[in-house]
């Protein structure tokens, strides 16, 4: 395969904190796009499973819960990047990355980063969905069963989301994951808030942020989100953000 010419390519990356649907509405947008959804923490759990000298020091600050070194996430970073390059991707939606000030600062020297979507959602519902989340040990779906309504107060709009529930097959089967509890949660959106300020100041004095607050369930924010994504289609880096 080859690279089309006319066709541009998208350098895009997805931020938001835990619970804000990150990974779905990325594997959404990234097929109706035609490009790669490259999440670092799947390309380090893929480094982790293959044994290699690097997954096996990857592997214990994985598991203290603290962030890789810079070089090490480069390194995997970097090779699935080229790898991309050298079958003729038109880009990729990252996920997962930049994580630091530094990230964010190698990644703009290497790409034309295009566009930064910055996902929010009131963190009283990141609580409730992160609480709701539920996975089926048989199929291995992800389900949510929180169902949330908040009214709209003090200019902020209402949240409607319902539940994405299991079908009966699945409900014998259903796993908490051991982190999603109420203070566990808290303390993930506590080092999330810590760790994506930076990144987020970094991207918007670059005129590259485009802030996106979720207010709805995924089939009734898709219709928003994928025109401001088609919208950044061919945005050549350095011009105005596009007005959401
Ligand atoms: P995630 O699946 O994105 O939660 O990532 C799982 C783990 O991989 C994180 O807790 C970190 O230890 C590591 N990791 C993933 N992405 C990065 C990154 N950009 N920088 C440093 N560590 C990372």
């Amino acid at each position: 395969m080859s690279t089309d010419a006319a066709q541009p390519q998208l350098n895009w990356v997805f931020l938001g904190p835990p619970g804000v649907g990150k990974g779905t509405y990325a594997t959404r947008a990234a097929k109706a796009f035609g490009i790669p959804h490259i999440a670092t923490g799947d390309l380090i759990r893929a480094e982790i499973a293959a044994g290699t000298d690097m997954g096996k020091q990857m592997k214990a600050i994985v598991n203290s819960g603290k962030l890789l070194p810079d070089a090490m996430v480069q390194e995997v970073l970097q090779a699935r990047l080229a790898k991309g390059r050298a079958e003729g991707e038109r880009g990729f939606l990252l996920d997962g990355f930049p994580r630091t000030r530094a990230q964010a600062e190698q990644l703009v020297q290497s790409v034309d980063v295009g566009l930064v979507l910055n996902m929010s959602l009131r963190e009283e519902v990141l609580v409730e969905k992160c609480m709701g989340r539920r996975l089926c040990r048989h199929c291995g779906k992800n389900y949510n069963i929180a169902d949330i309504y908040l009214p709209a107060s003090g200019g902020r709009p209402e949240i409607i989301m319902p539940p994405l529930s299991p079908p009966p097959e699945c409900a014998p089967h259903l796993e908490t994951r051991a982190d999603d509890t109420e203070p566990v949660i808290r303390h993930r959106l506590e080092v999330y808030k810590r760790e994506a300020t930076p990144v987020e100041d970094f991207f918007r004095q670059r005129g590259l942020l485009v802030d996106f607050e979720i207010t709805a369930g995924i089939p009734e924010t898709l219709p928003y989100l994928m025109p401001l994504l088609q919208s950044y289609v061919g945005r050549r880096a350095n011009e105005p953000p596009v007005k959401a």
